[in-house]
């Protein structure tokens, strides 16, 4: 069993000067796997090592299975956190490494921990590695051992800090999946930092994001992918990433005309399904490169090709409608740079957001109330 709660936690360095995380309450679930992600400096190893006890917070509390462990030692916590650099002793085995951390934390005697580190290492495949000093290990099978000496000890959270970011990107890949299993397969609740949106949105139950020590929104890796809370959350998850165009509104009786300005850009809304849009309003416009579709001249948005990126299965058109605007066609769409197109997009996978505030007007909207049922 191991739910967290963090209660309001804040935590200062340098006398306040740096405010490395900022108010943040969190519930995590037995048995949950949360991954938290954001851009370097917002606040996640901090948070983690606050869970672990490696940091005191300047304010808030941090409960473990609802317990206050908030002036707990890291010691007395029943957590394992698992390290970007692995962080194995390099004069002992992997036998030793992984039995050490079991002799301080429980007091089995020496049979039973043998036995538990020798079934751990089977599970992990790395039994044949457990006479090994960590200087002879490639990086996988280093974090391998990291990873099994975490396990080794059942603790009630695993917590993770950018367990996979040393690897290379097949072996990252591989071993995503490993951790995946190892987690259902154990059921251990489990905090997951990384700054790779993708490793996120991948591994997570669900995903927390985090800028400059503030939560910004936490949900399913699906659904804060379809309603992204501001403009940060829709740029930040999701790649390539969501193309946005400043615009403002020009709102009559029965539609709502975005325009850019240029007359590089416009496209027009039923004014009925957004009402919280005045006249003059100053909005971001945002719609995913995979929702850019080619279109007949009729009702697309004319547009010229800059730039065509084949990534394999697709190209990646960028177009002249902003900074970076991207299409994301099939392979078989395979315009030259300077052509003339004409794009769309759904209604459906327009995203707006105040220019101002960056908040997302779906979002500040909510869930479309149900029709009541017949
Ligand atoms: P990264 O992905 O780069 O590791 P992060 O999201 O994990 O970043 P933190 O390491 O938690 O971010 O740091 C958050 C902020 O707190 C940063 O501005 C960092 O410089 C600052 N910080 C972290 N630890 C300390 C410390 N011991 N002393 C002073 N400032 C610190």
């Amino acid at each position: 069993m191991g739910t967290v709660t963090l209660d309001g936690i804040r935590k200062e360095f340098d006398n306040g000067r740096i405010v490395a995380v900022d108010d943040l309450s969190l519930d995590v679930e037995d048995g949950e796997f949360v991954t938290v992600v954001g851009p370097s400096g917002c606040g996640k190893s901090t948070t983690l090592r606050m869970v672990a006890g490696l940091e005191q917070p300047t304010s808030g509390r941090i409960l473990i299975d609802g317990d206050d462990v908030t002036d707990v030692h890291a010691r007395k916590r029943d957590v394992a956190m698992v390290f970007q650099n692995y962080a194995l002793y390099p004069h002992k085995t992997v036998r030793q490494n992984m039995a050490f951390g079991l002799r301080m934390s429980t007091d089995l005697p020496r049979a039973e921990r043998e036995e538990l580190v020798r079934e751990t290492a089977e599970m992990m495949g790395i039994e044949d590695l457990l006479d090994d000093k960590p200087g002879e290990l490639s990086g996988g099978q280093k974090q391998r051992v990291a990873l099994g000496r975490a396990i080794v000890r059942e603790p009630d959270v695993f917590l993770f800090d950018e367990p996979l970011s040393n690897l290379d990107a097949k072996l990252r890949t591989t071993m995503r999946t490993e951790i995946q299993r190892l987690q259902n397969e154990l059921g251990i609740t489990s905090i997951y930092v990384t700054h790779d949106q993708e490793e996120a949105m991948t591994m997570g139950d669900r995903i927390v994001i985090l800028k400059d020590g503030e939560l910004q929104q936490t949900g399913a890796p699906t659904d804060v992918y379809e309603n992204p809370a501001n403009r940060f959350v829709g740029g930040f998850v999701g790649s390539p990433s969501m193309n946005f165009v400043d615009v403002r509104a020009a709102v009559t009786r029965d539609e709502v005309r975005l325009s850019d300005g240029t007359g590089r850009f416009e496209y027009r809304l039923p004014a009925a399904d957004y009402p919280s849009i005045s006249d003059g309003d100053a909005l971001t416009f945002g719609v995913r490169p995979e929702d850019v579709f080619t279109a007949e001249p009729a009702s697309g948005i004319e547009t010229a090709v800059e730039v065509v990126e084949p990534v394999g299965s697709d190209n990646y058109l960028y177009l002249d409608l902003g900074d970076d605007f991207i299409a994301r066609v099939d392979s078989d769409v395979e315009p030259d740079p300077g052509d003339v197109i004409y794009v769309g997009f759904d209604e459906s996978d327009v995203h707006l957001f105040d220019a101002r505030s960056g908040g997302s007007l779906a979002f500040e909207r909510g869930e479309p109330t149900p029709a009541p049922s017949a």
